[in-house]
């Protein structure tokens, strides 16, 4: 089968992988329909050693299940399943909490003998735990937005929801990105009153005006926290969600909190400290968020998506064979895309 390999920051390529196969009683086998490129995988493009062996990639699909292992018993050949960006048994201690990110038994794509979801087919483990079945065809109108379901829009939610969104509060989308744009949509959904999305691109903040920003700070740094206060009447918002992970966003994220106010933290984090210990301190102000257990939120955001009160499947600007995965990377590092689908 084919599938996308990583050996070296900018190196990626589509080539002749051993196909896919079930190796334990808990595997499902799902031929991919649908993959996304995400924000993430851009950290490796940008940065990893060469490799020889390469890294198998993607973690975000959609597929139909080919087979099924002994002891599965919650999805079937031919059900249409969305799987979460991790895999995780959905028994153990921290599932049972809803953190199936520290699922005891869990991991990720592309490691450990796993397949990556940016390929032709996936052995799922934990398929149980794992796999939520879709009620629609494999050809539904709305793949777009369920495929978000994996990540994005899940890990927009897990923002809105470590900062402490709910109805009537201020909020403000640090990134103007796939995940900052759910994390618009997620705001609103929660009932958010205002919304601010801190970004520059123009096709983006189109976008999140669509989704439901209600105001938009486009200056960075300094500059962009000063402007947060003018519109806050001077102190920050109740919710700030950190959707891009470097240093001065996540200083800009912390430092627009209104004291008593909240972060959530979604970005992976690009450095060992978060900044802005003491002010945040003295504020009182709550620092949450970390990978979203997306398995937890899918049940209770895919109503939404299936009846179009939400549509994050705008977030993808742009859709090609898995064929054209290397010049997706390309295209989402240089910000000439926003995010890339891939349709098999
Ligand atoms: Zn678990």
């Amino acid at each position: 089968m084919r599938a996308t390999v990583m050996y070296g920051a900018g190196d990626v390529r589509v080539e002749n992988v051993p196909d896919a196969r079930i190796s334990e009683p808990t595997d499902a086998l799902v031929t991919v329909t649908r993959a996304a490129i995400c924000g993430s995988d851009l950290w490796p493009y940008k940065s990893m050693e060469p490799s020889e062996e390469g890294q198998r990639m993607g973690h975000e699909f959609i597929g139909v299940v080919e087979e099924v292992g002994t002891q599965v018993s919650t999805v079937k050949e031919g059900d249409l399943v969305v799987a979460p960006f991790v895999w995780s048994d959905g028994t153990c201690a921290f599932c049972r909490e809803g953190l199936q990110t520290s699922c005891l038994h869990g991991g990720r794509y592309g490691f450990d003998g796993v397949d990556g979801g940016q390929g032709e087919a996936v052995r799922v483990p934990q398929a149980d735990g794992t796999l939520v079945v879709l009620p629609v065809g494999v050809d539904d109108e709305l793949m777009a937005s369920l495929l978000t379901l994996s990540d994005v829009m899940a890990t927009g939610h897990h923002a809105a929801l470590a900062a402490r969104v709910g109805p009537g509060k201020t909020v403000a989308v640090v990134g103007d990105g796939a995940v900052g744009l759910c994390g618009v949509i997620a705001a609103r959904r929660l009932g958010a009153e205002r919304i601010i999305v801190l970004g520059r691109h123009p096709d983006r903040i189109a976008l999140a005006k669509g989704f439901g920003a209600t105001d938009v700070v486009s200056e960075r740094g300094d500059e962009a926290i000063e402007r947060v206060r003018e519109l806050t009447d001077g102190f920050g918002v109740h919710s700030a969600l950190e959707c891009v992970g470097y240093e001065q966003s996540t200083f800009t994220a912390l430092s627009i909190a209104r004291p008593g106010g909240a972060v959530g933290r979604v970005g992976v984090p690009q450095d060992e400290a978060i900044p802005a210990a003491l002010p945040t301190f003295f504020d009182n102000v709550t620092i949450g968020g970390g990978p979203a257990p997306a398995r937890a939120y899918i049940e209770e955001l895919l109503p939404d998506v299936l009846d179009g009160r939400i549509e994050p499947g705008r977030v993808f600007d742009r859709v090609g064979p898995l064929d054209d995965v290397p010049d997706g990377y390309r295209a989402m590092n240089e910000r000439e895309a926003i995010k890339v689908l891939i349709e098999l």
